[in-house]
């Protein structure tokens, strides 16, 4: 801490905040955390979570309240949050194309929603940090062999060899060093020129113009552009227009990891996890006596906490109660993902249990982990109708309950992939083979992001 904040403290006759004196922040050690790595070397471990608690912060707390204020708009329905990325960053993929893609995409998604639903929309990539992944069984057989599963590249790498599979801990280093890189030149492109509005023509540019919603896109765009010279000769000022804020999130669910990254911020003495913006705990980590919840409970980002279909009003009343009891807006986001059958009962009885008990939560629908399949060619994939089919039965449970559909998580690339089912460009179950790249869940493509941003505008405006 500088010398100058020393000294402010002083003044005010406070003790100056440290890790130390913030009780708490290590009680998760005692409540064995789930879904962790196992490393064979302590010593080598302890030296990367050393070097990690030294390096700079990716993001700054002041950042993270930004976003935190973005998000409570979205809980009164002042604004729609829209997150999305890979179900799992690789290293190899943070290449400046790729990431530039993903931003491209997520910001025509959220242009499509602006202008449709004419509301400001906060946009958050689960990128910059997005490594690890839970995984359903601790091994994975192959051909009869069998070998540690992957559990994304911040653990171990994909390649199904025992040398690969290995836990190491070095990979903690390389995933801040690959987030830092990664958020470098996120921050480049929406804040250097690239994200201005009158360069929405751009962000189509490169993509496959057979795609069905790149003409409906280029529509729009054309309906924006003649608004912005309407504008522009009304003497409007468009300095705001010229760049974007974008957040970072990921699930904080290797601790080590996020406990080093944890400082506290000088302006007011709290603890915040300088990995992401934006922190969420998975639905298979969520146990309101586990090690995750207790340790995001301690630090003061926005969070999210996923909710599957087995979710009941008790879980979720505990759950804000343990991670945010002083009911401050912004702070706690449920995201449920429930299945496009199941969300048709399971969310509307869920809120109707509630009832007016957590007016400060914001709502979130992640149409992507209940809707998870098999296809008879041996992929792990998703049909973009089940995906569509939750997304319609999140606001329609929001819409009768009276309560605000708040924004979507989804699972997307902005390359021209084939791994989930159908969309406008009717990829089946031989399409899949054509480009399946994920490492572990199928995402939405450039075109069926787009195809998913044009109707839920539509819902937006109902
Ligand atoms: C994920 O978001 O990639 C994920 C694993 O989700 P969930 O915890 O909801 O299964
Ligand atoms: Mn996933």
């Amino acid at each position: 801490m500088s010398l100058n904040t020393s000294r402010l403290y002083e003044a005010a006759g406070q003790a100056e905040a440290s890790e130390e004196t913030i009780a708490g922040l290590d009680a998760w050690r005692s409540l064995e955390p789930l879904q962790q790595p196992t490393y064979q070397d302590a010593e080598e471990l302890a030296g990367v979570l050393d070097r990690l608690r030294e390096v700079p912060p990716l993001i700054f707390a002041g950042e993270a309240d930004r976003l935190r204020d973005h998000i409570a708009q979205a809980s009164r329905g002042e604004a729609f949050v829209l997150a999305g990325g890979d179900c799992a960053e690789s290293f190899a993929s943070a290449s400046a194309d790729a990431i530039r893609r993903r931003v491209q995409t997520v910001l025509q998604m959220a242009v499509v929603l602006t202008y449709g639903g004419s509301l400001p929309v906060a946009k958050i990539g689960r990128m910059a940090g997005q490594f690890a992944k839970p995984r359903s069984s601790d091994m994975e057989t192959r051909d009869g062999v069998t070998l540690p599963s992957y559990r994304g590249d911040i653990v171990n790498d994909h390649e199904f060899t025992p040398e690969a599979r290995r836990h190491d801990p070095n990979r903690l280093l390389d995933a801040y060093h690959v987030s830092s890189s990664t958020l470098n030149l996120i921050r480049a492109f929406t804040t250097g020129g690239f994200a201005d509005l009158r360069l929405v023509h751009e962000w189509n540019r490169g993509f496959l113009g057979s795609n069905p919603n790149y003409h409906r896109y280029e529509q729009l765009a054309r309906e924006i552009d003649r608004a912005l010279k309407f504008m522009d000769a009304c003497g409007a000022d468009f300095d705001a227009i010229g760049s974007v804020q974008f957040f970072s999130a990921h699930e904080a669910l290797l601790l080590e990891y996020e406990r080093a990254l944890t400082r506290i911020d000088s302006r007011t003495g709290d603890p915040y996890d300088v990995s992401g913006h934006f922190l969420w705990i998975g639905e298979r980590t969520r146990q309101l006596d586990s090690a995750h919840v207790d340790f995001l409970s301690r630090v003061k980002n926005p969070i999210g906490v996923k909710l599957g279909p087995t979710a009941t009003a008790d879980d979720a009343l505990a759950l804000a109660d343990k991670l945010d009891p002083e009911g401050e807006p912004g702070r706690l986001t449920f995201i449920t993902r429930m299945g496009a059958e199941v969300i048709r009962e399971r969310l509307p009885k869920l809120l109707g249990d509630i009832g007016d008990r957590l007016p400060q939560v914001t709502w979130v629908c992640d149409p992507m982990h209940g809707n998870t399949i098999t296809s008879n060619t041996g992929y792990k994939t998703r049909r973009f109708e089940d995906v569509m089919g939750e997304v319609a039965g999140f606001f329609d449970a929001h819409y009768d309950a009276g309560t605000i559909p708040g924004g979507l998580h989804i699972e997307l690339t902005g390359d021209d992939v084939t791994e989930v089912l159908g969309g406008a460009s009717e990829i089946d179950e031989e399409g899949l083979r054509r480009r399946y790249e994920t490492l572990v869940d199928p995402r939405l493509n450039h075109d069926q992001s787009l195809e998913m941003a044009f109707q839920v505008a539509e819902y937006l405006t109902d």
